[in-house]
């Protein structure tokens, strides 16, 4: 049987990155110039690449604000930049989640709460956020871990019902639907990542979304070192007259978007369907070995029957133990060094509930000794995946 693995980057990709270099417009601004390349009469007819990357996800979500950027940990960034926490705020995170999420909170002044996770879908449970709230509680990341749908319908109910934001990390879940409905259209912002492991990528690159105006802006300012590129027909809030500044409104990161990055995201995203095809019959080869391999101490996980899961990776439970799960974030030498000074790297004091010592989340850690996660990115060929169910299924 051929394999009908589609090529990773192709003409699509090609012709898009020819079309910047010979518009000579590599960033969404204007040309060698500062600003907007809408100042200038002879490009007002020229959307930006990272323009239409931001409509294309616009209507790909579903929702009406999105904002592109530098990398998946950007996009995280402003999507809690947007919800306009206070220093010292926590935000609750899962015990199992790449650091990038933590991080994100920290570079906002914020102060990640590790909430525990269920042990074999390593996803936030609404009785682990109880345990983690304070009275400082002030936001939810909900990471849909390898494309695996968290429980946000609950984890939206519980914010509601204490005032909350939630931010939904959809790095690991382009596609994913819950009851029909994306993900990254239940909560208060969501972000994705274009890294080169991600479902679509531009190598580096991220998307930050939301369905409010407010959050929208205050997150491009932070991403556009505190400069208004507002879209989507929100007021630009205009330089006082006889103002001498550039336009510097707020204050902020460089996190933009190159337009070579964007227009190869944009190929990418008009793709997605065919990757996901592609990883979807990957996902059936892995289950049907599942069945098929008798003895083998391999545990399919849990159904999901309210979701249809875009698998980033495929985890299945092995032996204690044999798990290969790394991203704990509190285990690591930075959060370890923060518990020892009682401190974030800006020196906001960590409150006395607030611990990253080993063993807190245990079913954060005993998940983790027992999940691997089988790669079904679209490139790979029925041979080389059955090779490396093979090397798994060897190594336990
Ligand atoms: C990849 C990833 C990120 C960070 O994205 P980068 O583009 O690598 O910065 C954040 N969250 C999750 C869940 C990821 O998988």
């Amino acid at each position: 049987m051929a394999d009908p693995t589609p090529p990773a980057f192709g003409q699509i990709e090609e012709a898009a990155l020819a079309e910047v270099l010979t518009s000579g417009q590599l960033w969404r601004g204007n040309g060698a110039g500062w600003g907007s390349r809408h100042d200038s009469a002879a490009d007002a007819a020229a959307d930006s690449a990272a323009d239409r990357l931001e409509d294309a996800f616009t209507q790909w979500l579903g929702l009406p604000y999105a904002h592109a950027v530098n990398s998946g940990t950007s996009a995280n960034e402003a999507a809690i930049a947007g919800l306009g926490l206070e220093p010292g705020d926590e935000v609750i995170c899962p015990a199992a989640c790449p650091a990038f999420v933590p991080f994100a909170v920290l570079a906002a002044g914020c102060i990640p709460v590790f909430a525990d996770v269920h042990p074999e879908t390593l996803l936030l449970t609404p009785d682990s956020i109880e345990r983690a709230v304070s009275d400082r509680t002030r936001a939810v990341v909900a990471v849909h871990l390898w494309g695996l749908p968290a429980p946000i319908v609950e984890i939206m109910a519980m914010a509601r019902r204490y005032g909350w934001k939630v931010v939904e990390d959809c790095a690991q879940a382009f596609g994913t639907l819950i009851g029909g409905r994306p993900v990254g259209t239940f909560g208060d912002a969501c972000c994705f990542s274009l890294q080169q492991s991600k479902h679509i990528t531009s190598g580096e690159g991220g998307v930050f979304a939301t369905a409010d105006p407010n959050t929208y802006s205050r997150a491009v300012l932070y991403s556009s070192a505190g400069v208004p590129h507002f879209r989507f027909g929100l007021p630009i809030p205009r330089k006082p007259p006889g103002s001498i500044g550039r336009g510097h409104i707020g204050f902020g990161h460089n996190h933009r978007i190159g337009e070579m990055q964007a227009a190869v995201a944009l190929a990418q995203l008009s793709r997605l369907d065919e990757f996901n095809r592609r990883r979807a019959e990957l996902v059936a080869l892995i289950e049907l070995e599942l069945t098929r391999r008798q003895g083998v101490p391999v545990r399919k996980l849990q159904d999901f029957p309210e979701a249809s899961v875009s698998y980033w990776r495929y985890p299945v439970i092995v032996p204690a133990g044999r798990g290969s799960f790394q991203e704990i974030p509190y285990l690591e030498p930075a959060f370890q060094r923060m518990d020892v000074e009682r401190r974030t790297p800006f020196g906001l004091p960590l409150p006395k509930h607030v611990t990253y010592s080993p063993g807190s989340c245990p079913q954060a850690e005993r998940g983790a000794a027992q999940i691997r996660a089988l790669s079904v990115h679209h490139g790979l060929t029925d041979g080389e995946l059955l090779a490396s169910i093979d090397a798994t299924w060897a190594d336990l």
